[in-house]
């Protein structure tokens, strides 16, 4: 990718023409906006090549751990971290539940929950049990095939501003999912009309300007996911994005995930072979390697966001 192929790039959010290229990688770039700050992989895939990313093995990818850039996309093995997932979801729905008025919207006085890419059903199964009425959109149809063999939720396949909703929901949930959109800006304002009034909206995705996403820069695993990550928010440009498709910033914070050391050492792991090696010198005893532990580098952040 040379300078010359961006040249009369604009801003796909707000417009703006000539980009700076953040970084580059073999057959593509990451833009980034002098505007409103939005970041952006270049070119951007077509829905056709997107398809091709969410199938049956973006859950399992044993190929993850290589270092050719078109294997790093999906999960390792999404269904052995359930445990450790649901675990960090069920604080995020705790606090979600704290912001909702005493009565929600569903017919039985339930709130209702909306997750948008709802994976396997992780967190909907989370917030059925604290007490929501839940629904998934999910874009990969493996997915939805798996959900539908283990739960009675309602799930459905497709871009969300394509479908067509009943009513409107207290929760919708975004997570690690606005990045993956081929156009975030009008999934939020649609999702703006489906959210009931005095409802949130939970957003967790990576942000690119935070201390540790600029110190590792190219080489952070969420850059690299090219074939999977189209865009990239900071704290700025999501509020901008938010405030301009009819949402406010209620609260953004960083968010750590629950990992089992074993598992996260191997991640880190790929910023330098000795990380490992220096790792499992110092982890002792060695069942210390399958207990698990909150880590928060600073890299993810969760957006809660009202309606204005
Ligand atoms: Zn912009």
């Amino acid at each position: 990718m040379k300078f010359e192929d961006i040249a009369g790039e604009a801003c796909p959010f707000c417009s703006r023409p000539g980009p700076s290229l953040k970084y580059r990688f073999e057959d593509c770039a990451i833009l980034r906006c002098h505007g409103c700050g939005l970041m952006w992989l270049h070119p951007r895939p077509g829905l056709e090549q997107l398809h091709k990313v969410y199938d049956e093995g973006y859950y399992q990818n044993k190929e993850f751990f290589q270092k050719d850039g078109n294997k790093l996309y999906g999960y390792v093995d999404y269904l052995a971290e359930r445990i450790n997932k649901q675990y960090d979801y069920q604080r995020v729905v705790g606090r979600v539940k704290g912001m909702l008025p005493e009565r929600g919207g569903g017919p039985d006085g339930k709130p209702r929950w909306l997750d948008v890419g709802c994976g396997l059903g992780f967190l909907m199964d989370v917030a059925f049990d604290q007490g929501f009425q839940v629904q998934g959109v999910e874009f990969n149809r493996s997915a939805i095939r798996y959900i539908q063999s283990k739960f009675t939720y309602p799930v459905e396949y497709g871009l969300v501003q394509e479908l067509k909703f009943d009513g409107t929901f207290d929760v919708i949930s975004l997570f690690d999912v606005i990045e993956h959109m081929n156009d975030p800006a009008d999934s939020l304002r649609f999702l703006r009309g489906i959210v009931a009034p005095g409802g949130v909206c939970a957003i967790q995705t990576m942000d690119s300007d935070s201390f540790m996403s600029r110190l590792i820069g190219k080489r952070l695993e969420d850059f690299r996911r090219t074939r999977e990550h189209l865009y990239f928010f900071s704290r700025r440009s999501i509020t901008r994005m938010l405030n301009e498709t009819g949402w406010e910033v209620v609260d953004i914070r960083f968010v750590g995930h629950t990992f089992q050391i074993g598992d996260l050492i191997k991640r880190i792991s790929v910023y330098g072979g000795w990380i490992e090696k220096l790792a499992k010198a110092l982890v002792h005893p060695r069942w210390l390697l399958e207990a698990n532990i909150y880590f928060n580098p600073g890299v993810k952040m969760m957006v809660y966001a009202r309606p204005k």
